[in-house]
């Protein structure tokens, strides 16, 4: 059987494709479910892939992951939420000059080599790892009892709401 994550990115990026999935952190490779700050293996990530062409002719890829994957804090240790949307754009190349050329004129791009088959899994594994912070904190880590200080006061968009009201 075919898998659906495996793709030539030439004819994906030349057809303007799109592929989307979800997956779970531990369906991942080990690099990424193995990595000591998840918090909760089975949280879930999902992405978007989409080919297409830019003005310059070249074929892209852009990816986007997005997934609610709990951290340990590195200070208390306990886990604590963690959200993030990666968005990235991916210019293929046939050949190492045009490939070096570019990078050389343009240091925000991410470039990479035509190859006849792309596991996508591995496009999202990476973007999973860039967005996990260096040294993912609490803001504080006794968070717990400071929740329940914080019901006590108002509700800082109430007194917004108040605010409007008033002119
Ligand atoms: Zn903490």
């Amino acid at each position: 059987m075919l898998d659906p994550n495996l793709i030539d990115p030439e004819v994906f990026a030349a057809e303007g494709r799109c592929l989307q999935g979800k997956w779970a952190l531990n369906q991942l490779d080990g690099r990424v479910w193995l990595h000591e700050y998840l918090a909760d293996k089975q949280a879930e990530v999902s992405f978007v892939l989409k080919g297409g062409r830019d003005r310059w002719q070249r074929l892209y890829l852009d990816l986007s992951v997005k997934g609610d994957v709990p951290l340990f804090c590195q200070r208390c240790v306990k886990p604590m939420p963690f959200a993030f949307d990666e968005s990235s754009r991916i210019v293929l190349f046939a050949d190492d000059e045009g490939l070096d050329e570019a990078m050389l004129s343009d240091d925000e791009l991410e470039g990479m080599l035509l190859q006849k088959a792309l596991d996508v899994r591995t496009l999202v594994e990476d973007q999973i790892l860039m967005a996990i912070p260096f040294s993912p904190r609490h803001e504080d880590c006794g968070n717990d009892a400071l929740a329940e200080v914080n019901q006590d006061k108002p509700n800082p968009f109430a007194v917004l709401a108040g605010l409007k009201n008033s002119r």
